[in-house]
């Protein structure tokens, strides 16, 4: 198991345990505050990400960026990564296999390395590698889980609440609801 998020990410840039490290740029093992309170999880990069390396750069960025500041946050505050490190070729769903190859090498250990307060599954894929048997997201959005001692917010996918106008105001009042949660945390 690596004992830093930099030997995480280490490992992430060179990676070949998966066919995705065929066809992308560059890996992305995601950034943050190492001590953050808050652990966002994506699905895995798009176009730019894999350009530049980092989480979230794209459109979906700007509004990631957006929502956290209705959260009060910034990016220095939190920790963003995603369910695979590299982009699926065409922006495809990522595979199972991969999946499970990628999060079983890495994002267990950033988890287990950043021990956040709160975890914030970001659309369907992440949401699925914690509760596997929820269906749909409109049913549990915006509410805070606990599971095995860990304190969960599911929310919608930022790039599908970004051109649908009904799901954007969702997604902007869920986020609103994040700095209760976490003072609420210790309580739950
Ligand atoms: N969508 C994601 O799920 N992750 C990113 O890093 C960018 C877009
Ligand atoms: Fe390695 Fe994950 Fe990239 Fe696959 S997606 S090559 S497991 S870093």
């Amino acid at each position: 198991m690596a004992t830093t998020l930099e030997s995480v990410a280490r490992e992430v840039r060179t990676c070949s345990k998966c066919a995705l490290y065929k066809s992308r740029k560059k890996a992305v093992p995601g950034e943050g505050n190492s001590h953050a309170d808050i652990l966002f999880i994506g699905e895995g990069p798009g176009q730019n990400e894999d350009r530049e390396g980092l989480p979230f750069v794209g459109e979906a960025g700007k509004f990631l960026d957006e929502l956290l500041a209705t959260a009060r946050l910034k990016r220095e505050d939190v920790f963003i990564t995603n369910v695979v490190k590299c982009r699926p070729p065409n922006n495809r769903d990522p595979l199972d296999e991969e999946v499970r190859i990628c999060t079983t090498a890495y994002l267990y250990d950033q988890i287990r390395l950043i021990k956040p307060k709160l975890i914030v599954t970001l659309g369907r894929h992440s949401m699925h590698q914690f509760f596997p048997q929820i269906r749909s997201i409109s049913a549990v959005h915006g509410k805070a889980y606990k599971k095995a001692g860990q304190v969960y917010m599911l929310m919608y996918h930022p790039a599908a609440a970004l051109y649908q106008a009904s799901l954007k105001t969702t997604i902007k009042e869920d986020f609103k609801k994040i700095p209760e949660i976490i003072r609420q945390i210790g309580e739950l």
